[in-house]
């Protein structure tokens, strides 16, 4: 092999950012990526279930108009038009211990007033509750966002804590309120255009991983799915070879390799290397329906919010009710049609609340389990996140839990990437 190669490993978000970002400035003969499954896309794909009978995400991914290095990656594939959005950016929420429900829409513009318009507000909530957030932004290292908000409030209940749960994937006694005060700052210190919610329309390996699989073969980098990355082998800081669970590449010098796999797997790569330790899990259940269900008939696709249950949050699009639920540890050892049954019985009556009629018998379902759905985001942890240049010499890391400073999402997964897609680049010219 000529000097100067690239060679990716794992095929997430990350590294196919990556990967896309070296192929734009004109590498990508000189790319191969290497990905240990049969499929790309890592913890964020879509795959055919065969018992529901149709294509079913591995959980349902929320994409947010403050997350520019998302939409950048999808311009690049022209594939902006994959996502689908409210016309305007509402929040139904249903709180289902009190029967009450509310809409949640942020204003335009970066002045939050909404909170000062009672008819805005969450319901039992006043305009101070609100201010009280911004303490979040004066978070200290160690601090967690229970420590820093209201845990008694009613607004910590029926807002802070579902939002802390879906954006931080943790409750808010082990989150960092570090992180969910940045979380603040780009997203909803960005208005109703920020917090906006975006869903990928027709599936995510649609949107986000099958055009970047294209444009990267179109490139001329190699891919190589059924690669696992067994060893590293170094002299000194430089990686000198790569060992595949089939083959082993001898690496020359000026070649670049850019480690994009999770946390414990990089551990394993490079004993020695401190990564975030813990994780927590992200439980979908998809329900297969005979028609679609809307509380907006006008919407192609609605995400609604639900307090005081089990399910936290209800997507509808197409003909299927999927509903996700964060740090949901304790969840995995319920059986599957155990949890279908009681969260089926959950969306029917939020559902019912919101005026919209439900099958009368549960529909089919599937449970889609991601045990290591995301590190544990906690104060902790934020220490032990690698910068994608820790390691030198001509290895770079890439991954949702790098030290991005944003929670571990496609966001991150991206600026992640594509970070690591800089360095690799600085570093050839160097050599060059
Ligand atoms: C259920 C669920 C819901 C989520 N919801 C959201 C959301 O609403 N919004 C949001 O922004 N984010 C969400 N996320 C987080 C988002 O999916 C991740 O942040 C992102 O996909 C991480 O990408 P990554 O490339 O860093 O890691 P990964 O996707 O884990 O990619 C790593 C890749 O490396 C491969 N690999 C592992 N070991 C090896 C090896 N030895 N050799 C070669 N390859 C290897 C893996 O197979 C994998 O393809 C969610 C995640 C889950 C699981």
């Amino acid at each position: 092999m000529t000097s100067g190669q690239i060679h990716i490993v794992g095929a997430g978000l990350a590294g196919l950012a990556a990967a896309l970002a070296l192929a734009a400035e004109g590498f990508g003969r000189r790319l191969c990526l290497h990905e240990a499954s049969n499929h790309a896309g890592g913890r964020c794909r879509s795959f055919e279930d065969a018992a529901l009978g149709c294509s079913i995400d591995n959980g349902n991914h929320l994409i947010l108009g403050a997350n520019p290095a998302v939409f950048a990656y999808l311009d690049a594939l022209g594939g902006r038009a994959a996502l689908a959005t409210p016309p305007e950016t509402i929040f139904p929420f249903v709180d289902l211990a009190s029967g009450e429900h509310w809409l949640l829409r942020p204003n335009r513009g970066r002045v939050p007033w909404w909170i000062a318009a009672p008819a805005r507000r969450v319901p039992g909530s006043h305009a101070a509750d609100y201010l009280r957030a911004l303490g979040l932004l004066a978070a200290g290292p160690r601090d967690s966002v229970a420590d820093r908000l209201d845990p008694s409030s009613v607004l910590y209940r029926r807002l802070w804590e579902p939002l802390t749960v879906a954006v931080l994937n943790a409750s808010p006694k082990e989150a960092s309120a570090r992180l969910m005060g940045r979380v603040l700052r780009e997203v909803f210190g960005g208005g109703a255009a920020g917090s906006r919610p975006y869903i990928a329309a027709a599936g995510l390996s649609t949107a986000l991983v099958d055009p970047a699989l294209a444009a990267l073969a179109r490139s001329g980098a190699e891919i190589r799915c059924g690669s696992r990355l067994r060893a590293l082998e170094r002299a000194g800081r430089a990686v000198t070879a790569l060992a595949f669970s089939g083959d082993r590449i001898e690496l020359a010098a000026g070649d670049q390799v850019i480690l994009a796999v999770p946390p414990t797997v990089a551990a394993k790569l490079l004993p020695g290397l401190a990564v975030p330790v813990g994780s927590r899990a992200i439980l979908n259940l998809h329900f297969r329906l005979d028609r679609p269900l809307r509380h907006d008939p006008a919407a192609a696709a609605e995400i609604i919010g639900l307090v005081g249950a089990t399910a936290q949050w209800l997507f509808l699009r197409e003909a299927l009710a999927s509903v996700t639920i964060s740090a949901a540890d304790a969840l995995l050892d319920r059986s599957d049609e155990d949890l279908a049954a009681a969260i089926w019985q959950e969306i029917a009556a939020a559902l019912r609340l919101l005026g919209v009629a439900t099958p009368a018998t549960p529909p089919p379902a599937r449970i889609v389990k991601e045990r290591r759905a995301t590190f544990l985001q906690s104060p902790a942890n934020l220490s032990l996140r690698p910068a994608a240049t820790a390691l030198g010499g001509n290895l770079l890391l890439a991954g949702d839990w790098t030290d991005t400073g944003l929670p571990a999402t496609i966001e991150g997964a991206i600026r992640s990437g594509n970070a690591a897609a800089a360095a690799a680049r600085r570093a050839i010219a160097t050599v060059a």
